[in-house]
């Protein structure tokens, strides 16, 4: 369990899920099923097209609008890219980087990864930096390697006084949609892996704040045990998070 100077987060990552007006009544719904205000902060991640309109929903509420990708260029010919000048002007508070989805289908390097953090925290908003391995990789024994790779790259060139605000989830691509999690056990060796090798860098005193998620399947049904580990700081969620009671139920498992 997240200790009291991390405050879990709960992030639901909508993909190319929801037009604008069904973002808008989902939101709606979950501020009124978030009644009380949980322990967890929360955040939701819209498509593009969505974020201003969910942004105008959220007006008053607590929860955080997140993006789910962005271009490392603030302006420019960049035809079809969207830039973390434009997501901030929209109210983002979180960016998500370096998704598995978009490191597979969209060929999304280390490099890219690191650019787009930069440019995130550079613009004063949050990157969640995804890190994570495949099957074929936990099967060789690398998932450590990858996962530390990954970090590293991510973290390059990084101020420490950025680096406060960044935010690691850690999805095993293989629990992502698979209805197959990462068990307890294994994500918390992982996620003080994640931590170490951020206080390898930062020091010890940034890497105790270090928010680290856990993503890949989450249900509310094993949401609380993952989140019961030392090291978990919350959860990043994809198709628990497209409806509000399921959501609801992650979130509150934090509590
Ligand atoms: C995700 O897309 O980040 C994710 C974790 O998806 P799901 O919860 O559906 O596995």
């Amino acid at each position: 369990m997240t200790t009291p100077e991390r405050r879990p987060l709960v992030a639901g990552n909508w993909k190319l899920f929801k037009t604008g007006s069904e973002a808008v009544a989902l939101v709606r719904e979950l501020g009124q099923l978030l009644q009380p205000a949980p322990r967890a902060e929360v955040a939701v991640a819209p498509v593009f097209t969505a974020l201003v309109t969910v942004h105008d929903a959220l007006a008053g509420s607590e929860i955080k609008l997140a993006a789910q990708d962005v271009y490392w260029e603030a302006q420019g010919a960049f035809t079809g890219e969207v830039g973390p000048l434009q997501l901030k002007d929209v109210g983002c508070h979180y960016v998500i980087v370096g998704h598995s989805e978009r490191r597979q289908l969209f060929h999304e390097s280390d490099g890219d990864v690191n650019r787009k953090a930069r440019a995130v925290l550079a613009h004063g908003m949050a990157p969640i930096v995804c890190v994570g391995e495949t099957l074929v990789e936990r099967e060789a024994g690398r998932a450590t390697e990858v996962v530390v790779r990954q970090m590293n790259a991510a973290l390059e060139g990084m101020a420490e006084s950025a680096a406060a605000r960044i935010v690691i989830a850690y999805e095993p691509v293989w629990a992502i949609g698979t209805g197959r999690n990462a068990a307890p056990s294994d994500a918390q060796q992982m996620h003080a892996q994640i931590r170490s090798t951020f206080a390898g860098r930062f020091g010890q005193t940034l890497a105790s704040g270090l928010r680290v998620l856990y993503g890949g399947s989450v249900k509310a049904d094993n949401a609380a045990a993952l989140m019961a580990q030392p090291d978990v700081d919350g959860a990043l969620v994809g198709g628990a998070a497209l409806a509000a009671a399921s959501f609801c139920a992650i979130v509150r498992a934090a509590d």
